[in-house]
């Protein structure tokens, strides 16, 4: 089958002979259908994690069960599954059963491929303390940030204010119901928000975490605020604490969100939240290498999907 398979020193290129993978017990065969390029794939081009070479990356997957080992009971060849784990750079992959969960007939493939990055939005609102009425901050428009911006709605958010850089991110922020969308290369994003709210949000997320977006962050917030840091780079940073002081700021972590993507997709199944929009590249097996170097540099892509079969799917 084909696959793009990692390769020391960042690279990445097809095999188109790579071996098809072999169902044992209690393990599931999915077909791809669509497979998301993740913020920590490219980290991990970065060369900031490690993927042993000849490695196939991509963990965001929908498609169809087409084989099932001995033991499963949750899918059955046909069902169509959301799954989380390695390899859906790929035209199949295998997995335990536990990394599946069946698609309701209302989630398309398309958000199906998404429902575990909007389970990381959604699981840093339900863990930021936001409350209905509550005005939030976004620092980073790439899909985690749109994801959480939409989850935040969900909660109940009165306004969500977004800060980005890249246009098509700000573009993406406005196109997905964004109240207001700073560009923080070229605006002071304190004093803009403060002319439009008065003191700034209640809540703020650092989806971007990239140098200098945990203390844009802060300057979002009012007093008495929390930052709920979603986005890691593994990269060091360095802000100045007296932001925590003047704006006596709680900080906290929310990365991961696996126990509650289950509710992700039961919350698209009922037509409650739909991150499709977020969506701006298909990209086929043969066109990745090249888009992984090209979004090394985000500013024209926001949510890239991997089709690996196209119409012969
Ligand atoms: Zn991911």
């Amino acid at each position: 089958m084909r696959a793009v398979v990692y390769r020391d020193h960042g690279r990445f290129e097809l095999d188109p002979e790579f071996p098809m993978p072999s169902v044992e017990q209690g393990e599931v065969l999915v077909k791809v259908r669509y497979c998301g390029v993740c913020g920590s794939d490219l980290h991990i081009f970065q060369n900031i994690g490690h993927v042993p070479s000849g490695g196939v990356m991509g963990h965001e997957i929908s498609g169809l069960v087409t084989e099932i080992g001995s033991g499963v009971e949750k899918v059955r060849p046909g069902d169509r599954v959301t799954a989380l784990c390695g390899g859906g750079y790929a035209e199949y992959v295998k997995m335990a059963e536990d990394q599946v969960i069946p698609l309701p007939d209302s989630v398309t493939f398309e958000q199906g491929a998404l429902s575990e990055p909007f389970a990381v939005g959604l699981r840093a609102v339900r863990e930021s303390g936001l409350r209905a009425g509550d005005r939030a901050g976004i620092v980073g428009a790439g899909p985690i940030g749109l994801f959480t911006m939409l989850a935040a709605k969900l909660a109940g958010a009165l306004e969500v204010y977004v800060a980005e850089i890249s246009p098509a991110r700000i573009e993406a922020a406005k196109r997905m119901g964004a109240d207001g969308v700073f560009n923080s290369k070229t605006q002071d994003v304190e004093r803009d928000l403060q002319s439009m709210v008065g003191d700034g949000v209640d809540v703020a997320f650092d989806c971007a975490g990239a140098k200098g977006t945990l203390e844009l962050s802060l300057h979002m917030l009012k007093k008495g605020g929390t930052v709920t840091v979603v986005g890691l780079s593994g990269l060091p940073d360095e802000f100045n604490p007296r932001w925590l002081f003047s704006k006596h700021a709680r900080i906290i972590c929310v990365p991961g969100a696996t126990e509650i993507w289950p509710m992700s997709v039961e919350l698209m199944g009922q037509g409650r939240v739909d991150p499709s929009p977020a969506v701006t590249d298909i990209v086929s097996l043969d066109d990745l290498p090249r888009y992984l170097d090209a979004l090394q540099d985000p500013s024209s892509h926001v949510q890239v999907l991997v089709d690996p079969w196209g119409d012969r799917f």
